[in-house]
């Protein structure tokens, strides 16, 4: 039996989405052959990470050298009370693989860095970016150039949150959106705005692994949590950009 091969109990698991028109058992096959890296293993993440599982993408590798704390429980969905303190990547892959035990989940302890940002990348077919940290983006821009990878990126701050793709050689990266790196972090947060920013780069990769095609790609999508409205806004690939002009004659 191949890897790609559903079982009875995964077609039955999987028989509501499978039932959808431009999805079926051809998606559903290219998704259990699809590893995915997970940059981060906060908020944005647990949305990610629970909807990318319960789907059925073959692998996730999740990567955050963080450790629960108690104020991340109002937004953080992976995590429980009796979690504090423990390394948020090994909670993670627990509880991860309780949800869906046809997936492959990792949980690595560590913090992102150049050093191993292209070997975390290496054998992923996608990356998604849910640091909410601008240097650690860049870093995952590196490796989404060098092996021309999309890039999923969102970012959550107070009751705003955005959400775009990126794909190296085939439209903007992340550094042509934005050359330079935003300033401050800021730390307010109402849990369900990673939730939903989530569940869009969820929604997005799982386009993209099943073979529909992305559908954030050159369009910054923002979301106003205060006023409840979309609006977007267009990227595109910069010809004289720092990071990915190599990659375009
Ligand atoms: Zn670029």
């Amino acid at each position: 039996m191949t890897i790609n091969n559903l079982s009875p109990a995964e077609v039955t698991r999987y028989a509501r989405q499978m039932a959808l028109d431009g999805w079926g058992r051809e998606a559903q096959e290219k998704l259990k052959s699809s590893r995915v890296l997970i940059a981060g293993a906060g908020g944005l993440a647990s949305s990610v990470a629970v909807y990318l599982l319960s789907t059925g993408v073959g692998a996730i590798r999740m990567v955050d050298q963080s450790r629960v704390t108690l104020s991340d429980l109002n937004h953080q969905i992976l995590y429980r009370e009796r979690d504090l303190g423990k390394s948020k990547a090994t909670v993670a892959e627990r509880r991860l693989k309780d949800l869906n035990p046809f997936s492959l989940v990792e949980g690595q302890s560590k913090t992102i860095s150049e050093h191993n940002i292209s070997r975390l990348a290496a054998n992923c077919n996608l990356i998604i970016d849910a640091m909410n940290n601008a240097p650690a983006g860049y870093l995952l821009n590196q490796a989404a150039v060098k092996f021309r990878l999309p890039l999923i990126h969102a970012w959550v701050w107070e009751m705003d949150g955005r959400v775009t793709t990126f794909w190296p050689g085939q439209g903007p990266c992340l550094a042509c959106a934005f050359p330079e790196a935003s300033n401050g972090h800021k730390s307010a947060l109402l849990g369900p705005m990673p939730g939903i920013m989530g569940a869009l780069q969820a929604l997005e990769a799982l386009r993209i692994l099943g073979g529909m095609g992305p559908a954030l790609m050159g369009r910054l999508m923002m979301f106003k949590g205060d006023q409840f409205n979309f609006h977007e806004k267009p990227v595109k690939a910069n010809p004289q950009c720092l990071v990915c002009r190599r990659l375009y004659p």
